[in-house]
């Protein structure tokens, strides 16, 4: 049975946070001095978050995405994808990840059972890196990427977020990059998310402008035609067949076709990437509430679901960063790298 909200949408794509902590500070996700984490005791455990993706299974979920914060701190990672990968059910199992930590991982998660690898890599030059993430470890980024498909995995993607100023001059060489090794890049734009407390219209580069430099770099770009397609990326083709993505969620979303929720490392459920409440599912599993009772609380919020986030601010006049950082330090919640991107 597939549960649908009240615009029709399926509940069929689960983003689960496994960790709230990164290894970098990327400039558009975490640019302060310092946050409030999660409490460690709250941090579902493996066996946590299998139930829960059963439940959710049987609820219509066939693919699952593992995010953070950055997935690879959380220890043992690929027990929880072996766990998941060994569920009849799920169709896609992926991972998107700053890569830093992937060299070592890449094997042993493929072995696994992941199916999928999502890099998020906004810079080939690794002084930019550095100025962009915080971090001096662009070295191991690249080395990590290669792993991938050393480790035989397939359908990588890299995710690069488009910021005017700081990486708008690399579009191009990214692309190249992406041919050689191989993956498709998908750049998305600058979104005024919870955490991205210097988020200003005029540092998103839309895709308009997106497909203007591309199209002046390479001539005619297609569209590639996905009318079935529910992901957030729409596909573009370049003359020598080359395809890469634009996510354009802040000048043109898709909130019509969204099928995604988001779980956090420690159990909270939110329908939207906006959402300013989600539904607390650790509380229940842990006074052990049965299948039953936690598919009925989930289905009852799902059907009553009315989110289109990313459109509503679209609709915002005098558009700045959506939460102020007095009210993510009282609930790292609106976090997005703890909501998971
Ligand atoms: N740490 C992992 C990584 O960076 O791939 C996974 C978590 S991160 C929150 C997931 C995705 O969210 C990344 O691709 C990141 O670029 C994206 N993201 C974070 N803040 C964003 C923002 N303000 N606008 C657009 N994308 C953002
Ligand atoms: Fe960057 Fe991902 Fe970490 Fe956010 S969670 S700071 S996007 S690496
Ligand atoms: Fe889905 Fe919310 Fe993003 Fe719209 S803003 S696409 S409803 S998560």
């Amino acid at each position: 049975m597939t549960a649908r909200d009240t615009l029709g949408r399926p509940l069929r794509n689960l983003r689960l946070s496994v960790t709230d902590r990164c290894n970098l500070r990327c400039q558009y996700c975490m640019p302060e001095e310092d946050y409030v984490w999660l409490p460690r005791e709250a941090i579902l455990h493996f066996e946590e978050i299998s139930a829960l993706v059963e439940v959710f299974i049987g609820l219509g979920v066939d693919k699952v995405r593992l995010t953070g914060g950055e997935p690879l701190l959380r220890r043992d990672l690929p027990t929880l994808v072996r766990l998941l990968a060994a569920k009849p059910g799920l169709r896609d199992l992926a991972i998107t990840t700053n890569a830093v930590l992937l060299a070592d991982q890449a094997q042993a998660l493929k072995d696994a059972g992941l199916h999928r690898v999502t890099v998020s890599l906004d810079t080939l030059k690794p002084e930019r890196f550095a100025a962009l993430t915080r971090r001096p470890t662009h070295a191991q980024v690249l080395e990590g990427i290669a792993a991938a498909s050393g480790a035989g995995l397939t359908g990588t993607k890299l995710d690069t977020v488009v910021m005017r100023g700081v990486n708008d001059d690399e579009l191009g060489d990214l692309i190249e990059f992406g041919r050689r090794v191989p993956a498709e890049v998908r750049f998305i734009e600058y979104m005024d998310v919870g955490g991205a407390t210097r988020w200003s219209m005029d540092k998103v580069v839309s895709r308009a402008e997106i497909l203007g430099v591309l199209g002046r770099r390479y001539g005619r770009i297609e569209p590639v035609p996905e009318p079935e397609s529910t992901a957030p990326a729409e596909r573009f083709r370049l003359p020598d067949g080359t395809v890469f993505g634009i996510i354009a969620s802040t000048t043109a979303p898709f909130c019509r076709a969204c099928d995604r929720s988001r779980l956090t490392a420690d159990g909270m459920w939110y329908l939207c990437l906006y959402a300013l409440t989600g539904t607390d599912l650790r509380g229940p599993l842990r006074r052990r509430a049965s299948r039953e009772e936690l598919a009925a609380l989930i289905v009852g919020r799902w059907t009553a679901r009315t989110d289109r986030g990313a459109e509503e601010r679209l609709a915002a006049r005098d558009r700045g960063p959506l939460i102020q950082i007095g009210q993510l330090r009282q609930d790292p919640h609106l976090e997005m790298h703890t909501r998971g991107g």
